[in-house]
């Protein structure tokens, strides 16, 4: 039986549903793992204290009240009595609850009490009649409830399906996890947590195994390559470091050495360098390229977005000039003619220093002798790429630069065959920006905030997760915040506005008058995210900041605090009492690395990297922070296995090899 309308009690419209959900039989079906479980119980009136997740079971005392704060965000505030004790729940858009909480219901409410034991900010509201106490496997499957699953899964699971494992036998019994047949009992019908440990812990084996596999298969496939030395001149080199106006951070020399050793000898350079916004990667690319150049190689640099190319551009010019090194800016502005020449100048030699976005090493340009590459703000670049400039004839090396700091085992297993340079500490003189999250019902207060630094002369970015009112979703959009700007600090000050679904020319324009300081506020999506650099901009208020990433909201805070002055940060949020926990580590560092290891640990690196750019296959529950130790013992396990010839092992290699290869072609 494998059919899905075999299943008792369901029926078509179910069956419908299901495959488009992807689950197309039982065994899919049985595969389909709990998101999470809800246990349902209830606190104990002793149990109250504040601050921490309560379950309680309340009276209804008097009807509830709505309160509009915005479009598509009201509040309901309802009073409820446990013990004698009286206080006011407050849930944000559920207005539609307000008929059935009438005076007199219980109900069962989930949440916190923030300040006082008077009012608790809920997440969820049931009515008691409605709770369903014991352990519930929550699925998440659109249009279908998990109840209607937990009927078919029980019926399924009533003819004991046979399913084919796929773990080797001696690594189930080595690591004590339970067998395949075992695991979706306990998945899916956990009787105590004991159950929903076990299947967690083989799951999270099982995809770290995979991952391994992967892992192993690729470092099997992926012979050294070999490139030319570069010879370059130390003795100019160490003049031009003499004449920066600063000195070079320990981390920025270490950096810079780890990359010297990689260009000096004959094995290409696979490099990856990590340093925070702010911390100083470009200088140790400059210096990099200048000896590479003096090595008689050209070399190109690789920016995300037109604005950061001619920022690196600006940047390369400015240190370079002394050195009459002719260097070029190859972007999508340029006439054809601009165009043909620079890509001459390419072919010839002339150019040294090309600069660019990703089509730099693609379609018509044609390098002399391509010896450097740069590639900055973690592009996506990978095998094929690689294979692509082999084609070509160059095997450059290679150097990425990412802002979004990755602990050093996760680096070395996601990228690989990479090697890693860290700049942890940050150039010094810089103020720590103060942070502060804030509700929504706050916003006047922050404005004004903003208009201070603003009178000072200093400018103000404001972060809104959308563009427009379009959809039904209740996030703050660009231009809504347009208009509250325009008729509060717009009337003194010049802002602008910016966004994805702007050409390219578009938002230069804007980007530029916000850079000389024409307009003083800059109203924009996260597409500032990368790069940008005005030093004078001390103020960033960023709109449903509760929707982002931790790491995402900390590259987005890097675009302030970049000169001495004092700098400020206001997260935005509905609900303070959800967003508080989360959020409040960027109240308490500026440290990148902290972040980002606090932020995968919540959300798993497919989550925080972004699965395309990084290539990191999203797992459904291991973590590769949390998992790490089961990913060290998955690693020594994949080695054993794609070395070993029986048919399962073997098997297992090829089904590797096969999704690596696919993951590059995509
Ligand atoms: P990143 O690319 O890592 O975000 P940048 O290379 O843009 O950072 O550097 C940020 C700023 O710090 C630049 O204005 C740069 O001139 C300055 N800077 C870099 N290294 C140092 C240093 N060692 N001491 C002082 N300032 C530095
Ligand atoms: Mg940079």
């Amino acid at each position: 039986m494998n059919e899905l309308k075999q299943i008792k009690g369901i029926g078509p419209k179910t069956v419908e549903k299901l495959k488009n959900a992807g689950i197309q039989t039982t065994e899919d079906l049985l595969l389909r793992f709990p998101l999470r479980y809800e246990t349902h119980a209830f606190n104990t009136f002793e149990e109250i204290a504040l601050e921490t997740e309560l379950t309680l079971s309340v009276k209804v005392t008097k009807a509830p009240k709505i309160f509009l704060i915005r479009k598509n965000l009201d509040k309901l505030s309802v009073e409820v009595e446990i013990n004698q004790m009286f206080f006011h729940v407050h849930i944000f858009n559920r207005r539609f609850l307000s008929n059935a909480l009438k005076s007199g219901t219980e109900i069962v409410i989930t949440g916190r009490f923030i300040k006082n034991l008077s009012n608790f900010t809920a997440s969820n509201i049931v009515l008691l009649k409605n709770f369903r106490p014991g352990i519930q496997p929550i699925y998440g499957i659109e249009d279908i409830n998990d109840k209607t699953l937990n009927k078919a899964i029980r019926s399924l699971l009533e003819h004991d399906p046979d399913l084919t494992e796929t773990i080797p036998s001696d690594l189930l019994q080595k690591h004590q996890i339970p067998h395949i047949n075992d695991l979706i009992v306990k998945i899916h019908l956990p009787e105590q947590e004991e159950d929903i440990l076990q299947s967690r812990k083989r799951i999270i084996y099982e995809e770290l195994l995979d991952f391994a596999l992967r892992i192993e298969s690729l470092k099997k496939l992926n012979q050294n390559i070999l490139t030319k030395k570069k010879q370059y001149d130390i003795n100019l080199v160490r003049g031009f470091i003499a004449t920066l106006p600063f000195e070079l951070t320990e981390d920025q020399k270490q950096a810079t050495n780890e990359i010297f050793m990689d260009l000096k000898n004959d094995h290409q350079m696979n490099r990856l360098l990590q340093g925070d916004v702010g911390s100083g990667k470009t200088i140790v690319s400059v210096i990099a390229s200048l000896a590479v150049v003096t090595a008689g190689f050209q070399v190109a640099i690789m920016a995300p977005t037109l604005v950061l190319a001619k920022q690196h551009y600006e940047a390369f010019k400015q240190y370079l000039e002394p050195y009459e090194i002719r260097i070029g800016l190859l972007v999508s502005e340029l006439s054809n003619s601009e165009r043909g020449n620079i890509i001459d100048d390419i072919r010839t030699n002339r150019i040294k220093i090309i600069i660019g976005t990703h089509s730099l090493i693609q379609e018509d340009v044609d390098f002399h002798n391509l010896g450097f590459l740069v590639i900055d703000e973690q592009h996506r670049f990978g095998v094929a790429q690689r294979k692509e400039l082999r084609r070509k004839g160059a095997t450059p090396d290679i150097l990425l630069m990412s802002a979004t700091p990755i602990p050093r085992t996760l680096a070395i297993s996601i990228y690989k065959d990479i090697d890693v340079s860290f700049i942890k500490e940050k150039p010094s003189g810089r103020k720590e920006i103060k942070t502060k999250i804030i509700e929504y019902e706050r916003l006047n207060d922050v404005l004004k905030s903003v208009k201070n630094q603003l009178i000072q002369g200093h400018q103000a970015y404001i972060i809104c997760p959308k563009i427009e009112e379009s959809d039904v979703s209740n996030k703050v959009s660009v231009e809504e915040m347009a208009d509250i700007i325009q008729n509060t600090l717009g009337k003194e000050f010049e802002y602008g506005v910016l966004h994805g679904k702007m050409t390219d020319y578009e938002k230069n324009q804007i980007l530029t008058q916000f850079y000389s300081n024409q307009t003083k506020i800059l109203i924009s999506t996260t597409v500032v995210e990368v790069g940008v650099n005005v030093k004078n901009a001390t103020c960033m208020v960023i709109l449903n900041a509760d929707t982002f990433g931790l790491a995402q909201l900390h590259q987005l805070r890097g675009r302030i605090g970049r000169d001495m002055h004092q700098s400020f940060c206001y997260l935005i949020v509905d609900d303070l009492s959800l967003a508080k926990e989360r959020l409040s580590i960027l109240e308490q560092t500026t440290d990148g690395f902290l972040i980002s290891e606090y932020d995968l640990s919540l959300r798993g690196p497919g989550e925080v990297f972004g699965r395309v750019q990084s290539g990191i296959p999203t797992f459904k529950m291991a973590n590769l922070i949390k998992d790490e130790e089961i990913l060290q013992a998955a690693l020594v396990d994949a080695a054993v296995i794609v070395s070993r010839n029986d048919e399962r092992s073997v098997r297992l290699t090829k089904k590797a090899i096969k999704a690596i290869e696919s993951y590059h072609l995509d």
